[in-house]
């Protein structure tokens, strides 16, 4: 059955031009885009967003990294699409990240590491309904 994820190209993604090469990359292993946009997130959206990690060491360079430019939401779909993306994009550190991998190929450090992904079907659907309203959602094809 066909499933669907949402992905974040991140800010450092969008700040070295690589978005282009990214969404080609998960155009090539299957994934259909149902939605994206562009946007600037604020410190409130982001942090909403990883609410989970407040309290973590690493949560206040994280809203800041998030927020330093604009990021491309985007919802994709595919057979088994969550965990797929998740083996698509790799290691949340891009050093143990396989080759091939998005984070392998682009990614800088753990923490600037160029894209998320949803890590559950439940979180999924929370997620995407954080960036996309319903009328956002319709598609045709
Ligand atoms: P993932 O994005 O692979 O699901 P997590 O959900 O664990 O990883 O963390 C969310 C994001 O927080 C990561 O993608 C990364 O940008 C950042 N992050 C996680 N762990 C660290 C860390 N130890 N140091 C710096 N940044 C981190
Ligand atoms: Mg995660």
């Amino acid at each position: 059955m066909k499933e669907r994820t949402l992905t974040i190209l991140k800010p450092d993604c969008v700040k070295d031009n690589l978005i282009g090469k990214v969404i080609d990359l998960l155009l090539a292993e299957g994934f259909k885009v149902c939605a994206m946009k562009m946007i600037k997130l604020t410190p409130e959206t982001a942090g909403g967003f990883y609410e989970v990690h407040k309290g973590k060491p690493f949560y206040d360079s994280l809203v800041e990294f998030m927020t330093e430019n604009r990021v491309v939401p985007m919802v994709l779909e595919k057979e088994n699409a969550v965990a797929e993306l998740r083996r698509v994009i790799g290691a949340t550190d891009p050093a143990e990240a396989e080759e091939g991998t998005v984070r392998k190929l682009y990614a800088e450090s753990k923490g600037r590491n160029i894209i998320h992904a949803s890590d559950s079907p439940e979180n999924a659907s929370i997620e995407i309904s954080y960036f996309f309203s319903q009328a956002e959602l319709i598609s045709n094809y």
